[in-house]
């Protein structure tokens, strides 16, 4: 009877046991997480009368996996979708509503991104010439800012592919893969001489589902956390909480993996870690996996909630909030406008601000104290969307080393590592298959998959 751990209880790792209860007997599966919760990133908090969250707040509905997982669990009835979309850019000192015909950033209809007042005038007939200066050489990889620079122009690089692209990553275009962060780009310039174009076609050819791009649940992501842990409980899988691991050392059958509760033998391993912690876990089954898996940077950003009266707004907030270009040099990089995003956490009187601080490259967030934080992130906002007033309440949620980089080459670098590690281990998480709770819930299926068919195949 094959026995299987996972280590992590984070979405992949819960994922990965769900995928694999469905094929191996539950009761020889056993997930060991090293906090006293599972779910990981997604966690809310009781924030005045409200619970909000403080990592993910929703997750795109373009990767199924969410949403297939979520009607499996009978949550689909609780499905919400946020009250407003349109978002704003911070420049020069002001907010300009992300401009029309654009695709992830990138210009795609240029009667229409024309005349926005984003960006310059000359910067708006640079990213123009890219109608008529040829077809783009794509050739390996390379990062999304230089394509997008010599394809745009600095100015739209910066202004507009910067927040959107770079800001999923918490990341710095000028070193994040075209490949991995913006295949679309990557698509639209294999199909056409001109990348708008390209992009423009792709969204002619576009049928929209009629769904919402994201997706939440009226009871919040942890809804998700709760009801996945509830159907492993239910089916005999071991959950453990508060139980770190610390290594995986091969046995001449199989593995011992070694916790703080004591050891554990068994015959497969999905680590559903981030990667700097997979590098340590791994050591022992593969010297050359654990270097390479050391070298995927992370991003820490800081998420603050700051709650104010709705006083202090000049006038009402409109949209779902405002992306900060790295340029500014603000410690923000995004505002949600929390509660008028997710009306649901809205109090009489009170406006639900999300500040997310900190980005690669970035680390000033990480020298304040929260105290001196959350006075410095009131400044910003005071520059940023008018504030009159300091908050009245605030909380500060610090994400040390969660959001992986995606550097150039990345998909070869994850094949090597998978080439240096035997098929009875496996990996789960972001930095194998993307960001976000989709593409994780992907991973750990992935990551069921293999194993089973490892641990079935005749050894
Ligand atoms: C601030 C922020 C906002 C985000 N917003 C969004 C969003 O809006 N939409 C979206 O889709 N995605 C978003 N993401 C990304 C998304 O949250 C993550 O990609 C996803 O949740 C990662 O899940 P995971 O299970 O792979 O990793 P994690 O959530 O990091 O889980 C890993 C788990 O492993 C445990 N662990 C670590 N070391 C050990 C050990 N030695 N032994 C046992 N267990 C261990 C950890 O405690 C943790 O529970 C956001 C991320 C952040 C940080």
């Amino acid at each position: 009877m094959n026995k299987v751990v996972i280590i992590g209880g984070g979405i992949s790792g819960l994922a990965s046991a769900y995928f694999l209860s469905n094929k191996l007997e539950p009761g020889n599966i056993t997930v060991v997480e090293s906090s006293d919760r599972f779910g990981g990133t997604i966690l809310d908090t009781s924030f005045g009368e409200r619970r909000v969250e403080t990592g993910p707040d929703s997750f795109i509905t373009r990767i199924p996996s969410a949403l297939e997982l979520i009607d499996e669990l009978g949550l689909s009835d609780h499905l919400i979708s946020p009250a407003t979309s349109s978002a704003y850019i911070y420049s020069r000192s002001k907010l300009h509503p992300i401009p029309a015909g654009t695709v992830f950033g990138a210009p795609s209809h240029f009667q229409r991104f024309l005349g926005n007042s984003l960006v310059s005038r000359s910067g708006q007939f640079r990213a123009a010439l890219e109608l008529i200066m040829g077809r783009a050489k794509i050739e390996g990889d390379t990062t999304v800012g230089s394509f997008c620079t010599k394809r745009w122009g600095r100015e739209v690089t910066e202004n507009l592919i910067d927040p959107l692209v770079g800001g999923i990553h918490a990341g710095n275009v000028y070193q994040l893969s075209l490949a991995e962060c913006a295949p679309q780009y990557v698509d639209a310039a294999r199909a056409s001489r001109s990348v708008s174009q390209g992009l423009k076609h792709q969204m002619a050819n576009y049928t929209s589902s009629g769904k919402p791009a994201f997706y939440s649940l009226n009871g919040g992501l942890s809804d998700l956390v709760d009801a996945l842990a509830g159907v492993l409980k239910q089916r005999g899988v071991v959950l453990t909480t508060s139980c770190a691991s610390s290594e995986i050392l091969p046995q001449s059958s199989g593995y011992r993996i070694t916790t703080q509760d004591g050891e554990l033998d068994a015959d497969g391993v999905i680590c559903a870690t981030p990667a700097h912690i997979t590098a340590s876990l791994m050591r022992p089954v593969s010297a050359k996996a654990s270097e390479l898996l050391a070298t995927v940077d992370y991003a820490s950003p800081i998420m603050t909630l700051l709650a104010y009266p709705d006083s202090a707004f000049p006038e009402p907030l409109h949209g779902s909030g405002v992306l900060i270009p790295r340029a500014n040099r603000t410690l923000s990089t995004a505002i949600t406008f929390a509660s008028n995003k997710w009306p649901g956490w809205k109090t009489e009187g009170e406006t639900i601000l999300r500040v997310s601080a900190g980005r690669f490259g970035d680390t000033r967030v990480w020298d304040f104290s929260d105290e001196a934080l959350v006075a410095n992130l009131e400044t910003e906002m005071a520059a940023i969307l008018g504030t009159r007033t300091g908050s009245i309440r605030s909380e500060v949620f610090k994400w040390h080393k969660r959001i992986p980089q995606f550097k150039p080459f990345h998909a070869q670098l994850i094949q090597q590592i998978r080439e240096n590690i035997p098929s009875s281990v496996e990996l789960a998480g972001a930095p194998y298959i993307g960001v976000g709770i989709p593409a994780c819930i992907s991973s750990g299926a992935q990551a069921a998959d293999r194993l089973y068919a490892s641990l079935s195949s005749p050894r």
